[in-house]
């Protein structure tokens, strides 16, 4: 069985929980036999929406387990562990797959500790054979890419976001069972969540991505030009390494081998030169938009749409004619 826990907010599966269906599918297809995919769904407590959440991931795996518990309403690395552990032991799993989000990255470790399983971290590639799990992942500020084995009957696996194209849902629902978890008493509270208003979507989850770079010319040029762009779309914003080093933007934002990876259906690169550790975070975009002065850039190499001319001109043309 391969087990996949699923992560959700407001009520929905996340984006990076379809990635990771995609990697259990291709999994469980090189595994062959009957393998089965099982969802796990944590959560609970007072106006739990686990429900909805349980019947959009039935559209994608064989069967949902749903643990809808007061106890897991909060997310706790320590409750959430036990409860995969538990459930992988009983269920016999032999790959565990978690979104390599902050807290898959949190708990992820203590699942493997659980089970004396290996783990095979932010992982880009899975191949499996009849004895052993094979990995790919960056290392060495993503200057090397690392192939990594695991010969045991159970493996842990987190899934580096942005990189498995997401699973599109079937129509057939799977099973759902309700599953019942013996869980520690919880040591961890969260006492206050200071939730910044920001009306952007997460630039991971995002169907448009708009980025800057140092072609923009400032931090100033930056939010009058990418942020004005990106908030009259309703884009999500992302940036270079380059500006990012400079402190005109946050790391949170940086695209790349050594920031986020991105899919999105439409990426709009604003003064960006192209750099091969720049392409490797957004190169999967279904259709990329550039816009440099620069007609040699490397980033019009792989553009759908390039518009040679200078950002200042550009976009402010650009965001006129979308206001009419
Ligand atoms: C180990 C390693 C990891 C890295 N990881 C990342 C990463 O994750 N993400 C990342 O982005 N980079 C990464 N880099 C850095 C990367 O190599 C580049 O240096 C960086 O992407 C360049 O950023 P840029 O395109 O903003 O700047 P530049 O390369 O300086 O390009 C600026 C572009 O703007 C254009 N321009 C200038 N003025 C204007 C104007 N007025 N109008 C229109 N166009 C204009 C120029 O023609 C130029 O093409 C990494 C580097 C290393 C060594």
């Amino acid at each position: 069985m391969i087990l996949i826990v699923v992560e959700h907010a407001n009520g929905k599966v996340s984006k990076s929980t379809w990635e990771i269906v995609t990697a259990s599918r291709e999994l469980a297809h090189q595994k062959g036999g009957d393998t089965s995919i099982t969802a796990l769904v944590l959560g609970g407590g007072e106006g739990s929406n686990i429900a909805p959440i349980a019947a959009e991931i039935a559209r994608a795996t064989d069967q949902v387990l749903v643990a809808d518990l007061p106890a897991l309403a909060q997310y706790d690395p320590e409750l959430w562990s036990a409860a995969v552990a538990q459930i992988a032991t009983e269920g016999e799993a032999s790959v565990i797959l978690i979104g390599a989000s902050r807290s898959g990255r949190e708990y992820s470790p203590r699942v493997a500790i659980k089970l004396d399983a290996p783990l095979l971290e932010d992982v880009i590639s899975l191949k499996a054979s009849s004895d052993t799990l094979t990995a790919q992942r960056y290392t060495y500020l993503a200057r090397v890419t690392e192939t990594i084995e695991a010969t045991s009957p159970i493996a842990v696996v987190t899934i580096k976001p942005g990189i498995y194209t997401p699973a599109t849902p079937r129509t057939e629902s799977a099973e759902q069972f309700d599953v019942d978890l013996n869980l520690p008493t919880p040591r961890l509270k969260v006492t206050g969540k200071n939730i910044e208003r920001s009306s952007r979507v997460g630039l991971t989850e995002a169907d448009i991505v708009v980025s800057g770079g140092r072609g923009v010319g400032s931090a100033e040029g930056f939010t009058q030009y990418v942020e004005a762009l990106a908030d009259h779309l309703g884009a999500a914003v992302g940036a270079t390494r380059a500006i990012v080093d400079a402190g005109w933007r946050p790391y949170a934002e940086q695209v790349g081998q050594t920031g986020k990876t991105v899919q999105p259906k439409t990426y709009i690169a604003i003064g960006i030169s192209g750099a091969v550790q720049h392409l490797s975070g957004m190169n999967k975009s279904k259709t990329i938009v550039a816009i440099n002065r620069d007609a040699e850039a490397p980033i019009f190499k792989i553009a759908d749409y390039g518009i040679v001319g200078d950002v200042s001109q550009l976009v402010p043309a650009i965001l006129t004619e979308l206001k009419k």
